[in-house]
């Protein structure tokens, strides 16, 4: 029942969702003394990232090794000692903190017999409604509205969409191509459907841009605008939040509950987003998650990796009372579909809870190896 093994697996992968990109992450598995597997993910996305992010695991492994995987929250604090010089709970080393404690989660569910939703107290509702989660790259707006509105089609609650991203969008660079956009995409996905705008790296928009942006898409409807000025500028958001009521999220390039604590407390963030292959895992998540639900924020699984991160997205969506919604990526993706034997889909647009045990999913490591990292 201890702890045998903790390899971690660097591997890069086409993502259809992301333009076609490479992406890397750095799945770890980790064995117990009566062969069962637990698999985990750090959602690194670079090369250079994920190979530090294996070399830190590799050096915390000896640490892991020996103990009882249900000690989920002893070895969190433990990895994060030991890693104070490096990654005082900010960096690689809560990637790397994070693809341990998710493969100790999902160890722990399958020696247990129960469900990773079972350990992290049972759901707080039956289903959860489902939105796609894609990026913005085509030229036509017209087009992008059309593809949009396929996906929402299926019964998914609405789209989240990127801007900024690779392609020949170009969006969040010019107000009204932007609203023109905003227009398409509701008039096709037709009445009921959530828009959801994130903006992306390649955006930057000062706080004057962000409140006419804002001012125009709350007119509009859109239900919620992410990242408009960044992660980390409290005075702007504090100028957003005056000027329009439109809900604000941020917090997905947060790297612990501490971060979190730090941008609920500033009152202008509405959705936090959370990916628990960076918050330090599922431990790091429920931590982060709780604040939100103390201080009626909506929390929500930054779900765009591979189908690892999607079932603990699930289970942690399942499991807190701040979290409404679950992200998927509504193009088929390998890392997405082909991992795993039961990936995380949705049924007339709403997910159903895990089963099985553990994260509720088994391996394909055929695929892992021929996507291995060289
Ligand atoms: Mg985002």
């Amino acid at each position: 029942m201890k702890v045998k093994s903790v390899e971690a697996i660097p591997v890069a992968y086409q993502e259809p969702t992301d333009h076609n990109r490479f992406r890397s992450v750095c799945l770890v598995k980790i064995t117990d003394s009566d062969g069962r597997v637990g698999w985990g993910e750090a959602c690194s996305y670079f090369p250079e990232a994920t190979r530090a992010t294996a070399a830190i695991i590799d050096g915390l492994a000896p640490l892991v090794i020996g103990q009882n995987p249900q000690h989920t929250e002893a070895i969190w604090h433990q990895l994060k000692a030991h890693s104070w010089w490096y990654g005082t709970g900010v960096g690689i080393a809560s990637f790397a903190i994070a693809g341990i404690d998710i493969a100790l989660w999902d160890l722990q569910g399958k020696q247990l017999g129960v469900r990773v939703l079972d350990l992290l107290g049972g759901a707080v509702r039956d289903n959860l409604p489902a939105i796609a989660s894609l990026h913005a790259t085509d030229k036509s707006l017209d087009k992008m509205a059309e593809t949009i509105a396929s996906h929402t089609a299926t019964g998914l609650h609405g789209a989240k969409v990127g801007f900024g991203k690779a392609g020949e969008a170009h969006l969040g660079f010019d107000e009204a191509r932007d609203f023109a956009f905003v227009d398409k995409v509701l008039g096709a996905m037709g009445a009921g459907k959530d828009l959801m705008v994130d903006l992306g790296v390649k955006n930057f928009w000062d706080i004057a841009t962000a409140i006419r942006r804002a001012r125009g898409f709350e007119e509009r409807g859109v239900a919620w605008l992410e990242e408009p000025l960044g992660h980390d500028d409290p005075q702007g958001y504090q100028a957003l939040r005056q000027a329009s009521t439109i809900r604000i999220a941020y917090g997905e390039r947060e790297w612990n509950a501490g971060g979190v604590a730090r941008i609920v407390a500033s009152g202008n963030v509405d959705v936090v987003g959370l990916d628990p292959g960076r918050i330090e895992g599922i431990t790091g998540f429920r931590k982060a998650a709780e604040i939100c639900a103390l201080h009626r924020r909506q929390a929500n699984a930054h779900n765009f990796s591979t189908a690892i991160t999607a079932a603990a997205s699930q289970a942690l969506s399942f499991a807190s009372p701040a979290c409404y919604l679950l992200e998927l990526q509504p193009v088929y993706g390998p890392a997405q579909k082909d991992l795993v034997d039961k990936p995380v889909w949705h049924k007339k647009g709403f997910v159903d809870a895990p089963e099985g045990t553990g994260l509720g999913i088994e391996i394909n490591e055929d695929l892992v190896e021929s996507a291995r990292l060289t």
